[in-house]
């Protein structure tokens, strides 16, 4: 830990003294000064003229940023820029061409074959045994970029292509041709030179973290309130907090409904500031009073030691491994612009502030008027699950299934009938089969997922469950928000004009085309939706889904400040103040909406804690989601899909101006809100 500060310290020390020098590589073995390289600058600045001299800049500075002992001498790092530097726009076009081709050949085929190596684990196809589960965690990638630096194609590339801050991309990149937005792709591609033994270190704790989630359960049957009553079935385990959550939903209707989620809210709060006695979990052994936290064997109470705060050393070592990666990462110098800047291109900020307006929306108080009244009560904490908006068609599920079962009686059917469910949404025959050509139906291990394809020739998977008597509605359902992800991942990478802009700006789009496909699938079969509130619901609850995890989110984004700033913290430190956290953001945006103050149940996800600052995607996409709906409304759905999924990679920001004509925002949802408002009471 220490030897670990002080190396920090000389890190920011060398950096800072440096100013202008954009090398802040933590390899202690970095070899060029500031100096140095700007001798090599010079030298191409004479060599080629003005013209390339922010080029030069960049470039020679990106590589000495990397640029170890191990890659050469001095000397050697000196030739390499002048040699390798390309100062023709012709010349640069081609460069950017061949890295295009030969990135879709690497991408593509290790794709395809971690897609193959892992059949038996994805696909319905017999046991799993120890050896594919050898094969299917093999990532034949893992050390790509490492001997891409080794044979020096990294540096060729750094060399040439500067990479972007998200900052400058969303200021320059209006102005940029399409060339130019993918020669920054390539800029993207090598924007770090992490040392392997890090990134297994970063691999190794992530993988403690979801163990340690997946793997606690509370034994529900075993829980007592002050009358020593249960109320849950004796064999119950719920895994925290997903299940523990879905059984707190499942409680709006039957007996005791509100003695239950009262009793699965004190679980919870238990488990957040790490008060829940160790032996309790995953134990049958004994039982637990969540509400005095008194532990009893065979009817007597006995002391019981808390959990040792282990969830927040896991959240601690997660923190770690992130920042041991820090001084590798010049462009991004914290998990959290990676995180933000780098993984969704939206910055924190950003994201923060579209979060606080919507959580502090006056429209909040209103819906949450209407839960209350829908109860005929007032609401408690938990009700952020509130789980009434429920839209249930008027449509039996027997005549559902039925239908889909006609349909559908295989996977083959299934497989066959996709061109169809296209031209049903507006796409021609033509663009219909070109498109499902390319996509190919496999029977599914679990509930289903598609998996895009890579390189062009090679299919989408579109993996779903069907039973040995063919698809049912629910299963229907899922296949469709699947299929949605396959056309998405098609389209952008068949028709998008280079491969280096392949996709979307980040996942909360794709799964906006998902969730845009799933609520035609009424439409699709050709039924008509004849519950008139159908609609209205479903923004409600959309709405609610969305207050909820963006307050989640709002938590886990200023626990990884926090944390920032104060790196020395330790795991009681980080408990006290996630719980401290989750109280100030409660008693801001929740309390007196949702019951009383100094609540900590925003510090209950479990993806904090194993996907560390994953949570805002979600809330995103129902946003972007809204924005694409209000935009199609009145349009022809398939031009307006093919419009706007063949932009490719560009920035968020740029691809929804482009889009729907705005940047990303909460309006529109906020408007579907109060129209549906005005017909729900
Ligand atoms: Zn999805």
């Amino acid at each position: 830990m220490n030897k670990y500060i002080f190396l920090m310290m000389m890190i920011t020390a060398i950096a800072s003294c440096k100013p202008g020098n954009t090398s802040q590589n933590g390899n202690s073995a970095l070899l060029v000064s500031k100096a140095e390289s700007d001798k090599v600058v010079s030298g191409l600045v004479a060599k080629y003229g003005e013209k390339a001299k922010f080029r030069a800049e960049r470039g020679v500075s990106q590589v000495a940023s990397f640029w170890t002992d191990k890659d050469g001498t001095v000397e050697d790092f000196n030739k390499f820029c002048a040699d390798n530097f390309i100062a023709t726009e012709g010349g640069l076009d081609t460069l950017a061409l061949k890295i295009s081709q030969y990135s879709e050949v690497l991408s593509g085929n290790f794709n395809k074959m971690r897609l193959d190596l892992n059949l038996t684990l994805d696909l319905n196809n017999g046991p799993i045994t120890t050896i594919d589960n050898m094969f299917g965690s093999y990532d034949a990638s893992a050390h790509l970029t490492e001997d891409f630096f080794e044979n020096k194609t990294a540096f060729y590339v750094v060399l040439n292509f500067p990479a972007y801050t998200l900052k400058e991309k969303e200021e320059q990149g209006a102005n940029w041709s399409r060339r130019q937005w993918a020669m920054a792709r390539i800029g993207d591609m090598y924007s770090s030179r992490v040392p392997s033994q890090l990134l297994l270190k970063k691999a190794e704790v992530l993988t403690a973290a979801g163990s340690y989630i997946s793997d606690y359960n509370i034994l529900m049957g075993n829980l007592v309130n002050d009358k020593n009553q249960t109320f849950f079935p004796k064999d119950m385990k719920l895994i925290s907090h997903w299940n523990l959550r879905d059984e707190l939903k499942s409680n709006y209707v039957g007996a005791q409904g509100l003695e239950k989620q009262r009793m699965i809210y004190e679980v919870m709060k238990r488990i957040v500031t790490q008060e829940i006695p160790k032996e309790v979990i995953n134990n049958d052994k004994v039982q637990w009073n969540p509400f005095s936290n008194k532990v009893f064997a065979s009817g007597t109470e006995k002391t019981s030691p808390a959990e040792p705060n282990t969830r927040y050393e896991h959240l601690l070592k997660n923190f770690k491994a992130e920042r041991d990666l820090d001084a590798y990462n010049p462009l991004y110098p914290t998990y959290i612009q990676r995180a933000f800047d780098g993984g969704m291109e939206m910055s924190q900020q950003e994201v923060e502030k579209l979060f606080t307006d919507f959580v502090s929306s006056p429209v909040v108080k209103q819906v949450a008027a209407l839960i209350s009244k829908r109860l005929g009560r007032p609401l408690e904490p938990f009700d952020i699950w509130y789980d009434g908006f429920k839209a249930r068609s008027a449509i039996s599920g027997d005549v559902l299934d039925k239908k889909v079962n006609g349909l559908y009686p295989s996977k083959d059917a299934f497989e066959a009938g996709l061109p169809k469910v296209l031209q049903t949404l507006g796409f021609t025959p033509e663009k219909s089969k070109y498109l499902c050509d390319k996509i190919r139906v496999d029977g599914a291990r679990g509930s289903g997922h598609a998996a895009g394809a890579q390189m062009k020739g090679d299919k989408a998977r579109l993996r779903t469950r069907i039973g040995e008597g063919g698809m049912n509605y629910k299963g229907y359902n899922i296949a469709i928000h699947e299929f949605g992800h396959n056309v998405e991942q098609t389209l952008s990478l068949y028709d998008v004009d280079d491969f280096m802009l392949n996709g979307v700006p980040n996942t909360a789009f794709t799964e906006a085309l998902a969730f845009i496909f799933q609520k035609r699938d009424l439409e699709i079969l050709g039924m008509k939706e004849t519950n008139p509130d159908k609609e209205h619901l479903m923004a409600l609850d959309n709405f609610w889904a969305c207050y909820e995890i963006m307050g989640v989110s709002l938590v886990d984004m200023a626990v990884w400040k926090w944390m920032y700033e104060n790196p020395q913290a330790n795991a009681e430190d980080l408990k006290n103040q996630v719980v401290k956290i989750s109280k100030e953001v409660w008693n801001k945006y929740y309390a007196g909406v949702l019951g009383p103050k100094d609540q900590p149940l925003l510090g209950i996800y479990s993806h904090m804690i194993s996907y560390p600052l994953y949570l805002s995607a979600y809330p995103v996409g129902h946003l972007i989601d809204f924005q694409i709906e209000e935009k199609i409304r009145d349009k022809k759905f398939a031009d307006e899909v093919m419009r706007m999924y063949t932009q490719g990679r560009i920035t968020p920001k740029a691809w929804m101006k482009a889009a729907v004509g705005n940047e990303i925002s909460i309006n529109p949802i906020m408007e579907a809100t109060k129209k549906a408002l005005e017909v729900i009471k």
